[in-house]
């Protein structure tokens, strides 16, 4: 069967969160685990997180584990009765907080949302479908007109398009959050309702010093910063449930194939994520609309595909994995999802690893080559020759385990690992005779081989051989 090049992220959730089903979720596909933590507490995670690494021990198979902090998500406070009715046309009062709302109030989460919001601007709640608009500031709180009715429950999220808000880029939950991370070693970190590239920083300080950090572009702000936070960033997800919010729903497609372009250029990794196979939480079958959703989503370059709700806490979590898989397989082989080999330099990248790595790319493409070996500590080398979008499988070898896990992640890129050499020939040697025994490489056989010279110090890709087997 042809192997998967682009990748799956399986969110683990009460659904999902016990060692069967782990190992079931590994076993149809799922690339990387992540585990949400806008849901769960830190003893949930600290299990789940150990299964996972058991379970991908068990099956020789490198999985990422994914930190998905909740960020500085803005929230309507509580009502009494647990929900409000509003109506279009009427008025309520606004206050900042987060107590229980008297008759006519709502109150929201943000200390500052008196300065922050101007008259004019618009107020979204309960998924966008309910919708304000700022008439008038007051002393102690905003009047605003209801322009869009709807029942509003307790701590829904808040959104505000066009507001610029004074919100601190990690909360105090977020750096307890953060610390859980440290200690179990997480592989990534995914940082919500980010707006700057400054806030990445922010969220980077605070994790082991090489974790990657994947920027959630989910706010309108995010969107308009895109490059800035792309130069702070390893990778970005377009993040459509909160970004729909944020914009106009039809303009999400246009929005998404912009961010994984821009994404991809720079040389990181890019995620789509949310109600890719949404009915499936439910139904044994996605809709032909959710089909199509995900194959245009691999179309347009995204390295990896995400599920959430549909795994966390779905029905038959196996099974959209399963169902996910054979989407992007598909799609793979078709005619249209080819090496990009127009993409010149990365644009995040140094010269002499793309350069190094795009005549890979095109040496394996006009020699018709089927392996890429890549030799890598950092992990650098397989991302790069990922971003080039080869048609060869790219075999990549590292000696560190954080990497290994890493490269889980990366569209294309078969981790493997290896005992450190002290010199090239010798590492060429035992990547020769492993993939002649796994049935990867034949005797006689031409592959090409990429690395960074000297072995073992970190070296930026700057060495590649064909190499007859
Ligand atoms: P969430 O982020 O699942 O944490 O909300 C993804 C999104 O908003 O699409
Ligand atoms: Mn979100």
């Amino acid at each position: 069967m042809r192997r998967r090049k682009t990748k799956i992220i399986a969110t683990l959730g009460p659904a999902s969160s016990d060692r069967e089903t782990i190992a079931g979720l590994i076993e149809a596909g799922m690339d990387v685990a992540r585990l949400n933590f806008s849901h769960g507490d830190h003893d949930t995670h600290r299990r789940t997180a150990q299964w996972v690494r058991e379970a991908a021990a068990q099956s020789d198979r490198a999985i990422a584990i994914l930190q998905d902090i909740q960020g500085p998500k803005i929230r309507v406070g509580t009502f009494a009765g647990g929900r409000v009715e509003l109506v279009a046309g009427q008025t309520v009062r606004v206050l900042a907080g987060s107590d229980e709302a008297d008759e006519g109030e709502i109150r929201i989460d943000h200390e500052h949302l008196l300065e922050d919001l101007e008259q004019g601007q618009e107020i979204l709640l309960v998924d966008g479908l309910v919708r304000l608009r700022v008439e008038e500031r007051q002393a102690d709180a905003l009047l605003a007109r209801v322009l869009e009715g709807g029942v509003v429950g307790n701590h829904q999220g808040a959104a505000f398009p066009r507001a610029t808000l004074r919100v601190p880029a990690v909360t105090d939950k977020d750096r307890r959050d953060l610390a859980l991370g440290r200690e179990l070693g997480v592989d990534y970190v995914a940082a919500s309702f980010v707006r700057v590239a400054s806030d990445i920083v922010e969220v980077q300080a605070l994790t082991e010093a090489d974790t990657p950090i994947i920027a959630k572009i989910e706010l309108a702000a995010a969107y308009q910063n895109l490059s800035e936070i792309l130069g702070a960033a390893h990778g970005a997800m377009v993040a459509r449930g909160d970004l729909g919010v944020e914009m106009e729903l039809e303009r999400l497609p246009r929005v998404q194939s912009e961010i994984l372009a821009s994404t991809n250029r720079c040389g990181d990794v890019s995620i789509t994520a949310t109600e890719m196979l949404e009915s499936m939480t439910h139904s044994r079958r996605p809709t032909r609309a959710e089909v199509t959703d995900v194959s245009s989503a691999v179309l347009a370059g995204t390295d990896a595909v995400m599920l959430s709700g549909e795994t966390a806490v779905g029905d038959h979590p196996v099974r959209v994995v399963e169902m996910m898989d054979r989407i992007c397989r598909e799609v793979e082989s078709g005619p249209h999802h080819q090496e990009r080999p127009t993409i010149d330099f990365l644009h995040n990248e140094e010269p002499v690893p793309s350069a190094t790595t795009r005549a890979a790319v095109e040496a394996a493409r006009s020699l018709d080559l089927d392996t890429i070996i890549a030799f890598t500590e950092s992990g650098s080398t397989a991302r790069l020759l990922s971003k080039y979008r080869p048609q060869a499988r790219i075999v990549a070898f590292t000696p560190r385990q954080r990497t290994y896990q890493r490269m889980a992640l990366y569209w294309g890129v078969e981790p493997r690992t290896f005992e450190r050499f002290d010199s090239t020939d010798d590492m060429l040697l035992m990547a020769e005779r492993r993939l002649v025994e796994e049935g990867v490489c034949k005797r006689g056989q031409t592959v090409l081989m990429v690395a960074g010279i000297p072995p073992n110090q970190r070296s930026s890709t700057n060495f590649m051989k064909l190499h007859r087997i």
